[in-house]
């Protein structure tokens, strides 16, 4: 084995030799987990799971876009336990991760709409938190899990996509391609840090992630369709509707980033791709809510500019390669698109009939 050589006074260069001292508890053992982003719509299932697995769970969120009602029922939980503050606080991350064993990092600013009206929003939460994240945790020497996207893919045409393929982005007068890049930033930032300080990072490439607690009020497709059926109001298909999307359930999802992390090196320093493979266009999707929930709404096509912005650039499709997650840990999905449709339809019934 070779011998670590300390580079900055905390960090030795060796990646092999100090991802074998992170301090990464044996499986097995009940874990303090921090999440930040924990109130988000995936942060809430995320924590859910890893109570149920008997491990303690702190959240940090700034409910920006997640909410306490996604995860007021986890509140009775003496395991679990909750910071309402931005992650871009240094101080705070700090104190957090000192008290954690594993980091998730989910915060960020998702979805389409917040990106394409708040583009410094986008980038400077993106970038500054997993830097004020990467910091803390490589101070203290805690692996951390960095929560990216599919987006980052941009307008690739290597289908499906794998994790070793080119990114396609567009110019930097489209809005878009900023929260593509951030999310690529984030990527760059954990490998480095991974690479050069040897701190124990994974990365996931989130593909649609669909299930109960999303909201459509960022522009996600599925629960906008859902809550446009159930209103009577008509479902708006942007473009012609042909563009391909892949949807995976969100327990699906949690149970890929449970698993990964308990890969420990095996998935230090990589990349993964986490979604589903059924794919189906927008359209469909549209008329395949509208059936399920017995809808009078009418499907509608609106033009792209109307819908997001002018010159605003769609992927017109988008789909994973997943061999490299499930030869690493055996992941496929489990939940069929008809499931997860059935499941948010549900969800929102409840949730109408509560309020
Ligand atoms: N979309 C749509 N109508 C809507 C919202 C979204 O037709 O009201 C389309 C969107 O243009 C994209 C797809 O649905 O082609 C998925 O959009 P979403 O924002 O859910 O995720 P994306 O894959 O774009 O990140």
């Amino acid at each position: 084995m070779r011998k670590a050589v300390v580079c900055d006074g905390t960090q030795p260069t060796d990646a092999t030799v100090r991802a074998s001292e992170a301090r990464t508890p044996g499986k097995g053992q009940a874990l303090r987990f921090l999440i930040t982003g924990g109130a988000g719509f995936i942060g809430s299932h995320l924590a859910e799971d890893l109570l149920a697995r008997g491990h303690r769970v702190h959240i940090l969120d700034d409910l920006s876009t997640g909410s306490i009602d996604n995860v007021w029922h986890l509140s009775i939980e003496s395991r679990f336990s909750s910071t309402i503050e931005t992650c871009a606080s240094a101080s705070v991350v700090a104190e957090l991760v000192d008290e954690a064993d594993i980091v998730y990092h989910l915060a960020a600013a998702v979805g389409v709409d917040l990106i394409v009206q708040s583009p410094v929003r986008t980038i400077e939460t993106n970038v500054h938190c997993t830097e004020v994240v990467l910091a803390q945790a490589s101070k203290q020497r805690k692996p951390v899990f960095i929560a990216s996207t599919s987006e980052v893919y941009g307008k690739s045409t290597a289908f499906p996509f794998r994790e070793d393929g080119d990114l396609v982005m567009g110019p930097t007068t489209t809005g878009r391609w900023s929260y593509a890049c951030s999310k690529a930033i984030d990527e760059y930032l954990g490998l480095a840090y991974w690479k050069e300080r040897g701190l124990p990072v994974v990365v996931a490439r989130l593909f649609n992630t669909v299930g109960p607690r999303q909201t459509g009020r960022y522009g996600m497709v599925v629960p906008k369709f859902v809550t446009q059926a159930l209103a009577g109001r008509p479902l708006t298909v942007f473009g012609d509707g042909t563009q391909t999307r892949c949807f995976c359930h969100v327990e699906d999802v949690v149970r890929a980033l449970v698993e990964l992390m308990l890969l420990e090196r095996a998935a230090y320093g990589e990349v993964f791709n986490v979604g589903s493979q059924e794919e189906i266009s927008i359209l469909a999707l549209a008329e395949r809510v509208w059936r399920l929930t017995d809808s009078d709404s009418e499907i509608v096509l609106v033009p792209y500019e109307e819908g997001y912005e002018e010159g605003f650039e769609d992927m017109p499709r988008r789909c994973p390669d997943i061999g490299k997650i499930h030869a690493a840990a055996g992941w496929v999905p489990r939940r069929s698109l008809d499931g997860i449709l059935a499941d948010v339809v549900s969800w929102q019934r409840a949730e109408a009939a509560v309020v």
